[in-house]
């Protein structure tokens, strides 16, 4: 067990974070998940991941808050004694809005959770990760497209994330650690409803050129690809998803 890697995954509780963890433990890696409040929901993705035959700890911290991030990677050095690679998935849109009707305080929670959040998390494993390591931080193809009329503040954000993306990779090469960005497109996971929109998919299905939405396994598939070693000349890349949309 010892000669396990260990991955943390920021929101790993549900939907794409979910996947990537099982994904994960499968393959050979210790995990840890962090959550924001849905403890039952992490406890069965840790508990799905301790039946793969992985080391798992679920552990509540908002990414967005400074002092949760720094306790969770404490816990992670006490507990395991190593990182080998993260996995920046913890995402929230805000409601639904134009711009024109977006309020600071949506702008600001976004921001804090999505680019903030991120960009701590990518501080305090860069200081840790060892050559080899990675990070793949969960974009949006919002961020290509511009999430009009739905979420132009999420989608700003996520522009945020592929711009991280592309100079936190050129800034990590030289210790040896690769740094991706995912670009899911329309993912079947509970995203959508929380923003009010449970219909989401089906009324945009017909943007989609494969037609259908994906699964949070299709998004994990590229992440765990982009964690492995036969990504090893891969960094600075945003990889959709998506179905072509
Ligand atoms: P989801 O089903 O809503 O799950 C979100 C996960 O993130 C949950 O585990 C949640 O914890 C956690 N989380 C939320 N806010 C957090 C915070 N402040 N601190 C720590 N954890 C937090 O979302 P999803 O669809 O899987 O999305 C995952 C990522 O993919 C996000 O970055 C999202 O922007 C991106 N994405 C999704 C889609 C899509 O179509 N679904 C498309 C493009 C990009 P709790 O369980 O405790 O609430």
């Amino acid at each position: 067990m010892a000669d396990r890697k260990v991955l943390l995954v920021t929101g790993g509780g549900r939907g794409i974070g979910a996947a990537v963890v099982r994904l994960a433990a499968a393959r050979g890696w210790d995990v840890v998940l962090t959550y924001a409040g849905n403890a039952a929901r992490a406890a069965e993705t840790a508990a799905a991941a301790e039946a793969a035959g992985a080391r798992a700890l679920a552990i509540q911290a908002d990414v967005g808050d400074p002092q949760a991030v720094a306790a969770t990677f404490a816990q992670v050095r006490d507990r395991f004694g190593r990182l080998d690679a993260l996995v920046n998935n913890a995402g929230i849109t805000g409601p639904t809005s134009t711009l024109r009707e977006s309020t600071d305080a949506m702008w600001e929670t976004v921001f804090r959770t999505n680019v903030f959040g991120l960009a701590a998390c990518c501080r305090a494993a860069l200081a840790v990760l060892p050559p080899g390591g990675a990070i793949v931080n969960v974009s949006s193809r919002a961020a290509a497209i511009g999430g009009a009329g739905e979420w132009v503040h999420y989608a700003a954000s996520k522009g945020a994330v592929d711009t991280l993306t592309i100079g936190l990779a050129k800034e990590a090469a030289a210790q040896g650690v690769r740094v991706n960005a995912v670009n899911p497109g329309l993912i079947e996971t509970e995203l959508h409803a929380a923003a009010g929109m449970p219909d989401r998919l089906s009324r945009l299905v017909g943007s989609i050129p494969m037609a259908r939405g994906g699964q949070p396994e299709e998004a994990a598939e590229a992440v765990l690809w982009l964690l492995s070693d036969a990504a090893s000349y891969v960094t600075g890349a945003l990889l959709p998803v998506s179905g072509g949309r």
